[in-house]
């Protein structure tokens, strides 16, 4: 992730309370102090500070943001992995009628003269 981004997504002069109020981070108490993003709705810390020249913010709760990204990303796996045995057992379906229908019907000695493609 790079810095630039940081700044403009995770970084935020407004949060909202508990109760929904807008609250302004120079009005705001320094830590998890039940902050609340404004666009997600994730909780959010408030990110004081007293030194010169550097701006106080509130941010993205990383440990909430890295778990539901954890998430997204575990539900995606299993959706992949069903695709792929649901792909497969289609196949073993293909399969199965090629035995049971096509090759019946095709005569043995053009059986015979087949070739069967190296897999
Ligand atoms: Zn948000």
């Amino acid at each position: 992730m790079s810095e630039r981004k940081g700044n403009t997504e995770e970084q935020n002069e407004f949060a909202e309370n508990v109760k929904g109020e807008v609250i302004y981070i120079l009005d705001a108490e320094s830590g998890r102090k039940g902050y609340f993003c404004i666009g997600c709705k994730t909780q959010m810390q408030a990110v004081r500070t007293k030194i010169k020249g550097r701006k106080s913010y509130f941010r993205h709760d990383a440990t909430d943001v890295k778990k539901i990204r954890g998430n997204v990303l575990l539900v995606m796996k299993i959706i992949a992995i069903v695709k792929l045995f649901q792909y497969l057992t289609e196949l073993e379906e293909l399969k199965y009628q090629l035995f049971i229908n096509i090759l019946p019907k095709i005569p043995t000695e053009k059986l015979l003269k087949l070739e069967i493609p190296n897999l």
